[in-house]
């Protein structure tokens, strides 16, 4: 299949206009300009997307699949009562109802162009459909208890579930990791026990870190609604905490976990600069989840901080029960905008720097870039075809900055993953959309009606 548009955009290369990609046996065969593989592959079949651009995939670095049908649930409300007014709802939702939700969320998974994810999940909901999307990328069982007697039990619960649901899903594409939940919602000897778990197995962690203004006061003051109230509603009224009098980084960091070797930490917001250091000299991969931030009122990410120390930093949007869209458009846009109204200038922060994030970044963060990330050949056919026609991207001179800037999820026309289309002008060829609307408005319902 030869893929062609008016921009090509490889990524790890410069863009190529009136370009075209190659795609053989689920992998690029060929990268470059139009006239010369159209010459060179006569017999090819051909998908022109005229005015448009192809790309790699975007990698969501942080999403919860399972959890897409509290879209719009809980309001306007800060980070830590958000929390708590989703965990009131949840047992509301049966098993089946998680799954569809994962549905919905895979569906605009790739609707919006993402072709791998790093999605958390409690239950492994999301499996079914992260298979029948052909997404790639990891999916981490979490873990989570502020009860010290809880860890064994816990962890030996997570660990036959990793074992369980790796059987469960093509190698090829998916990884099964760990993540402890939280500084708010893990006793130290969870973390311990995980980072103890994965030093041989090399197994993938992901935690959310330094997130809210709440996790950071809980951590180092002691008192925060992410204390006694968040631990009476989980079940963890007799733990005890005291203030430990430093940053949720530098707490975590003496547990060892960020120590281990496959660890992303998500958010990340609330750093100062021996936080930043410790990151990088820990290796940590960030997901930079702006919007989410911006919508709980969590702050705003030191994002030029992490990467003038070298950190990989890719771009997250921790679903829809926080940032209501799985845009990745709207992601990269308000990521970029945030930073540079606060740095201040336009320049420091081109669009190209955040397609990057959004791609090879994303993989690089996920141990996968040598699959994915970029068009290069050899790589899996990870592409996206983005329509450039319409009038609110007219006319387009720099495709990086009307991918960026004027482009939403709306606009995406196909998604492909590993040389299989799972996304085609409105339809999804490999997921079972019958009678969604009924199911989601019975789950709009309960979650309407229950506490
Ligand atoms: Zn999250």
């Amino acid at each position: 299949m030869l893929l062609l548009a008016r921009y090509v955009l490889p990524v790890s290369a410069p863009h190529i206009e009136d370009g075209g990609v190659l795609v053989e046996d689920g992998a690029i065969a060929a990268v470059g300009r139009r006239d010369d593989l159209v010459a060179a592959y006569p017999a090819e079949e051909v998908r022109d997307f005229g005015q448009a651009a192809l790309m790699p995939g975007f990698v969501d670095l942080h999403t919860h699949l399972e959890y897409s049908v509290f879209r719009g649930v809980v309001n306007d409300l800060p980070y830590a009562r958000w929390k708590m007014q989703v965990m009131s709802k949840e047992a509301a939702l049966a098993d089946e109802d998680w799954r569809v939700s994962a549905l919905i969320g895979a569906m605009e998974t790739v609707r919006s162009g993402i072709t791998s994810i790093a999605d958390i999940t409690n239950s492994g909901a999301c499996l079914e459909h992260v298979a029948a999307a052909g997404l790639r990328g990891v999916v981490y069982r979490e873990v989570s208890t502020m009860s010290k007697r809880e860890v064994p039990a816990v962890m030996e619960s997570a660990l036959a579930d990793v074992d369980s649901w790796q059987s469960h899903v093509d190698p090829g594409l998916v990884t099964i990791g760990i993540a402890p939940h939280s500084p708010y919602s893990c006793h130290p000897a969870l973390f311990r026990a995980v980072a103890d778990s994965v030093s041989d197995s090399r197994l993938p962690v992901a935690l959310h870190l330094a997130g809210s203004r709440e996790e950071f006061e809980f951590v180092k003051y002691g008192s925060s609604p992410l204390g006694q109230e968040y631990r009476d509603r989980s079940g963890w009224a007799d733990v005890a905490w005291l203030p430990t009098g430093v940053s949720p980084v530098r707490y975590v960091y003496q547990w060892g976990i960020l120590d281990a070797p496959r660890v992303l930490a998500v958010h990340c917001v609330h750093l100062d600069d021996g936080d930043v250091e410790i990151l990088s000299k820990s290796g940590v991969a960030v997901a930079y989840c702006a919007r989410c931030n911006l919508k709980l009122g969590m702050g705003i990410a030191p994002l030029e901080d992490m990467l003038d120390r070298g950190i990989v930093v890719g771009i997250g949007t921790d679903s829809p029960a926080s940032n209501s869209t799985i845009d990745f458009f709207d992601e990269m846009r308000i990521g970029l905008l945030v930073r540079r109204g606060v740095v201040g200038g336009a320049s420091f922060y081109p669009s190209e720097r955040f397609i990057r994030m959004a791609t090879l970044d994303g993989a690089r963060a996920l141990g996968i870039d040598h699959l994915v990330g970029s068009l290069d050949v050899g790589k899996r056919a990870d592409v996206i075809a983005i329509d450039l026609s319409r009038s609110h991207q007219l006319p387009t001179q720099d495709p990086y900055s009307a991918i960026v800037h004027t482009t939403n999820q709306e606009d995406v026309v196909m998604t492909m993953i590993d040389g299989v289309v799972r996304f085609d002008r409105g339809t999804y060829p490999t997921l079972d959309t019958e009678g969604l609307s009924d199911r989601i408005e019975s789950i709009e319902y309960k979650l309407r009606t229950d506490s």
